[in-house]
């Protein structure tokens, strides 16, 4: 039956495509712009001046947001059914990636500070997955723990960005602190050495995020633009126990990976030559087998290379089999970024 072999096929990898506004300063330099986007076509067209002649190339994908998308509407459309799944005990992954300076920070953290119990206009992915966690899991009255991490990968190296502050350390000092990754016999990633934040509430959450987020700024400054070449993974967990037939309670599992990618400009420059590819390689071996293992998984490939960068063994019990992913590519609308906004175009369409 086809049919039945369809479903079995059936990847759950969703890309998306969304395209920041000029900023201020581009529109007051009166920055051409070369992207369009048709959100109700799904379709984003980039305008290519060749030589004397115009040519449009077009991309399609599962959802498009313009620049006038807001956080709430992206949101809603596509992340809010992620968490409901990851809710129902599914292993989810959100991943934010594209160029530096394009949105990913903005689309995953965005405003953060709730004011008076409301989230904020501009507050992102993270925060509004956290409210709706527990929104949700307070409205059923679950009996649930929820734990989270915060992690950074740089250089192939995991640093804790959660943790007790540890002033009498420099911060080169706490990031040499070892994190080993292992997994755990039943296909589960276990991460030693990393602090579990047991949290009860929304507002703990937005507490070490915020604490997180500095640290990775403070890490920034230390080292210039680390963090446009580093991974943020933040990770929530529950388990929710549920009334089962009998004596026996249930308990389901559900983790949610929250991914701000290092900027794509790490790899795609060099994608053409072989030499200038090595060198990004060493730099971002983990963006370069994201990508690949995302191909594999829409490809159906029986090989998985999940083993060959420390992102993808992170995130191996969230990429594949019964879990969800999408893709969030983010782009700038100007003539300037041209080259960089068609590779992001070209990676997101090859993880359809
Ligand atoms: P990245 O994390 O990809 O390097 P950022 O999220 O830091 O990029 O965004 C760069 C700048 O553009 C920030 O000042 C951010 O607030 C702004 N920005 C990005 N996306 C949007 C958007 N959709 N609407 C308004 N401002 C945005
Ligand atoms: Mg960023």
């Amino acid at each position: 039956n086809s049919n039945r072999q369809d479903k079995d096929k059936e990847v759950n990898v969703q890309v998306l495509l969304r395209c920041r506004p000029l900023s201020d300063d581009e529109q007051r330099a009166n920055v051409p712009k070369v992207v369009t986007c048709n959100e109700t076509k799904r379709e984003v067209t980039v305008l290519q001046g060749l030589a004397n002649k115009q040519v449009d190339r077009v991309f399609t994908f599962d959802k498009v947001f313009g620049p006038k998308a807001q956080q709430r509407s992206i949101y809603d459309q596509a992340i809010s059914p992620i968490v409901c799944e990851m809710l129902e005990g599914f292993n989810c992954t959100v991943f934010a990636y594209g160029q530096t300076g394009t949105g990913k920070t903005y689309t995953m953290e965005g405003g953060m500070r709730k004011k008076g119990g409301e989230l904020p206009a501009e507050a992102g992915v993270i925060p509004r997955a956290v409210r709706q966690i527990f929104d949700t899991l307070d409205a059923q009255d679950a009996d649930y723990n929820m734990k989270v991490t915060f992690l950074e990968l740089y250089n192939e190296e995991i640093t804790d960005l959660l943790g007790p502050e540890d002033n009498s350390k420099s911060t080169e000092d706490r990031q040499k602190k070892p994190i080993s990754l292992m997994e755990d016999g039943k296909g589960c990633v276990v991460v030693r050495g990393l602090e579990e934040e047991a949290v009860y509430s929304a507002n703990d959450i937005y507490n070490l995020l915020e604490r997180g987020a500095a640290r990775r700024r403070t890490a920034d400054t230390l080292l210039n633009k680390r963090s446009s070449r580093s991974h943020s993974v933040f990770t929530i967990t529950v388990h929710i126990k549920e009334k089962g037939v009998g004596d026996e309670d249930l308990i389901k599992c559900g983790k949610l990976n929250l991914v701000d990618l290092a900027g794509s400009e790490n790899i795609s420059r060099s994608g053409a030559r072989e030499l200038r590819a090595r060198e990004a390689g060493e730099i971002n071996k983990s963006l370069l087998t994201l990508g690949r293992v995302i191909n594999t998984l829409v490809e159906h490939s029986l090989h998985i290379p999940y083993r060959d960068s420390k992102l993808t063994r992170l995130l191996r019990d969230s990429l594949g089999g019964k879990t969800k992913t999408c893709i969030i590519a983010t782009i700038s609308p100007s003539v300037q970024s041209l080259e960089e906004t068609l590779s992001t175009l070209d990676y997101a369409c090859r993880a359809k």
